[in-house]
């Protein structure tokens, strides 16, 4: 079960205000085993690496970073002294399209920038609903660069940790039957979705009937064996009724037995959200309700039905301490993977769109890690212009496109303040070439 303890050697700093952030799930196990190891990531890992062997050939300075393979074209260095992560949704993405500003600002990290340098980053999402390995292909598609899944968190991409702790799960959310094939590819062993309990028992949701393609997928169960251990909140719902519906039914159980009813109102299973935003950015005018509206109301219902319960449940996720802890890891290796690059970056920069998440989560994390977090807000998703952020960042931006280049130029400013340059690497290479 999760403890608000382990966050390795963070220093955790908390009051009142900020002690939800510290409640939620632990995640212990490194990235490398929590992400799937698919067959193309192996492929784009080693060809990095690769890369990197040569490059380091032409590194001639010892504290220098590491240097791309000398070609016609100007030189690149990567940065080993800071990296980037950023949130997709109303920062990259809006309603399924790239905003304008996306794929300029990859090819800006990339090495298309004054400097000549790349910048190492990852990615930080709250959505979910797919495999980690489709999220990527659909991001690699709208950003016009590879997106592996060895950079990539989506909210639910915790709760793989979750799986050897429950046998028998309920899971919510996602498009037909998506999320139960990523749940049961994290190792959950036995997984039940509301379409199955609809199917067992037609009058569950007076008004939602399943299609014939979901009465197809869904499974019969027995209910007299079925005794749901924990309830899993993927991705969005897409039927809100139905869903909270069934939640509630499980909740109100006898330890999860569906065939009970309990009569205290205290033994029903826990229940995870993979994240905690109220709103999020569409294509929409104004910014649409999601996942924590679902949990807020999921809460009130039930002090509503039993006659003033309290339902504690638990979100993944940012703005939670220990997603923020589970990316400074995974990035630690990406660049240690792909780049080489085997100390730990001095900044890391996070761009985000919600101040309630993606601002608060970097502010408050940065309070105890010894990486500098530094939060750039992004004005083209949640948070509006001309409003006052409830969570101010270090550094607002119109778009990602201008965040990046302020990211790069703030750092190229604390090299000039000792004496260096990222150009100074570049004419390195340059002279060998030239005395080649
Ligand atoms: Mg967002």
């Amino acid at each position: 079960m999760a403890t608000a303890d382990g966050f390795g050697s963070q220093r955790v700093h908390k009051d009142a205000d900020r002690a939800d952030l510290y409640g939620g799930p632990n995640v212990v196990i490194p990235p490398s085993h929590l992400m799937a190891s698919s067959h193309d990531r192996n492929l784009s890992s080693s060809k990095m690496s690769n890369q990197h062997i040569e490059e380091e050939v032409v590194s001639s300075e010892e504290e220098s970073p590491q240097v791309d393979t000398p070609s016609s074209t100007p030189p690149v260095v990567t940065s080993d002294d800071f990296a980037l992560a950023f949130d997709i949704d109303g920062v990259f993405v809006k309603g399924g399209e790239p905003i304008p500003e996306a794929v300029e600002a990859m090819k800006y990290i990339n090495g298309e920038n004054p400097y000549g340098i790349k910048v190492p980053y990852i990615f930080l999402t709250n959505g979910g609903g797919k495999t980690e390995e489709e999220r990527c292909r659909d991001l690699s598609r709208q950003l016009e660069y590879e997106v592996d899944p060895g950079q990539f968190i989506c909210g639910h991409t915790p709760m793989r940790e979750m799986a050897e702790h429950y046998g028998t799960v309920l899971v919510v959310g996602g498009e037909g039957e998506k999320c139960r094939i990523v749940a049961e590819g994290y190792g959950f062993k036995d997984v039940i979705t509301p379409g199955d309990i609809i199917k067992t028992q037609h009058d569950a949701t007076p008004f939602r009937k399943l299609t014939d393609e979901e009465y197809k997928n869904s499974r019969e169960l027995d209910l007299e064996k079925v005794r749901i251990e924990a309830v899993f909140v993927f991705a969005d719902s897409r039927d809100w009724a139905g869903d909270q519906q069934i939640i509630l039914d499980v909740l109100m159980t006898q330890h999860g037995q569906l065939n009970t009813r309990s009569e205290t109102f205290d033994e029903g299973p826990p229940v995870y959200f993979s994240h905690n935003d109220v709103l999020w950015s569409t294509s929409h005018e104004h910014s649409r309700i999601g996942m924590g509206a679902l949990r807020a109301s999921l809460e009130a219902l039930y002090k509503a039905v039993t006659g003033g319960k309290e339902l504690k449940t638990v979100a993944f996720g940012k703005p939670q301490m220990g997603t923020f802890a589970f990316a400074t890891r995974l990035l630690q290796e990406w660049r240690s993977e792909t780049c080489g690059i085997d100390k730990p970056p001095a900044t890391v920069y996070f761009f985000g769109d919600t101040p309630e998440s993606d601002i608060r989560g970097t502010n408050e994390f940065n309070r105890s890690s010894e990486i500098e977090w530094y939060s750039v807000l992004v004005a083209t998703g949640v948070w509006q212009e001309g409003t006052i952020p409830r969570f101010p960042p270090r550094k607002i931006c119109k778009n990602i496109f201008e965040g990046v280049k302020f990211a790069i130029d703030r750092e190229a400013q604390k090299l000039r303040g000792r004496g260096a340059s990222f150009s100074m690497f570049t004419d390195d290479i340059k002279s060998i070439q030239l005395n080649k």
